[in-house]
């Protein structure tokens, strides 16, 4: 079932704890745009970090105990070193990844104080769609890298732009480790499941990394098509490289990630961009 609340809105989630009594919530909600937190970093911390704050209170009232956490790989900051673990030193560069370091923080004093079971899953570069086609991703606007070179490349779009070239990677252009959107699924699954065994972030991540030209490359084998492209400076912010250490994922929830091809993930991207519903 699909109910619509708002986690600004105590009574429209008291409506929904009423209606269903859940055992647990996976909380994905958020707002997840770099720039824009930078902008309006208001709007980031009322919605992620309140809005939260909201859904915590609901549910002690309703004797929830258990909560399941959409992180990010942005509470680490500039990479001090590679892989990233889950040891690394959080420092977020922006307001999107502060805010959700903040919650992070919350669950660990509620779980001190209150009880609180919690688990935050560190997501890297979420990507690829459905294995049947029918849920992707859709962002309004468009800012990822692999939906823009697949728009690029059924010439919805005139050109992708590459952000520098001149970063220290064999290629020049940044290294990200994308993760497919079914792996990342199938973590939320098996958190679930430990939730009370252990209290904790995990990263999810594939453990390689590819680089926005290796991206463009596998886009134009798995189309047989052209990506037309313009290269950019760098955007402010990004980091050279990143890619996760996903050994602790393996060791407390027993999760590998089954796409660890780039050409595979996109595959099912340009699946989906090329019958999209929404
Ligand atoms: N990128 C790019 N052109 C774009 C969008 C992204 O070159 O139009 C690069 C960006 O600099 C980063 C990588 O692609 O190195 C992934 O960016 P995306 O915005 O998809 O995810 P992020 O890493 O910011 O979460």
């Amino acid at each position: 079932a699909f109910e619509k609340a708002d986690l600004l809105d105590k009574d429209s989630l008291r409506n929904v704890f009423q209606k269903f009594r859940p055992e647990a919530v996976v909380h994905f909600a958020a707002f997840a745009y770099v720039g824009e937190s930078v902008r309006d970093p208001r709007k980031y911390y009322r919605n992620n970090v309140a809005g939260t704050l909201n859904l915590l209170d609901v549910m002690r009232e309703y004797s929830v105990d258990k909560i399941v956490f959409s992180s990010t790989c942005a509470t680490y900051g500039e990479p001090q070193y590679l892989p990233i673990d889950e040891k690394h030193p959080q420092k977020p560069i922006n307001p999107y990844g502060r805010s959700k370091l903040m919650i992070e923080e919350i669950f660990r004093d509620y779980e001190t104080a209150y009880g609180l079971k919690h688990i935050s899953l560190r997501y890297f570069n979420a990507a690829g769609c459905s294995e049947d086609g029918a849920i992707g991703e859709s962002h309004l606007p468009e800012t990822h890298l692999i939906p823009l070179v697949l728009k690029a490349v059924n010439g919805e779009l005139e050109t992708v732009r590459v952000f520098g070239t001149d970063y220290d990677t064999p290629d020049g252009t940044c290294i990200r480790d994308y993760i497919h959107v079914e792996d990342l699924a199938a973590a939320h699954r098996l958190a679930l499941e430990k939730l009370g065994k252990y209290n904790g972030c995990v990263n999810l991540g594939t453990g390689i990394g590819s680089s926005v030209r290796e991206i463009i490359t596998a886009a134009e084998k798995v189309s047989g098509w052209r990506c037309p492209v313009e290269y950019a400076p760098r955007r402010p912010g990004d980091p050279a490289k990143l890619f996760a250490d996903n050994r602790k994922a393996g060791e407390i929830l027993g999760w590998r990630p089954r796409y660890t091809a780039i050409e595979e993930i996109i595959e099912t991207a340009w699946k989906w961009e090329t019958n999209r519903k929404y």
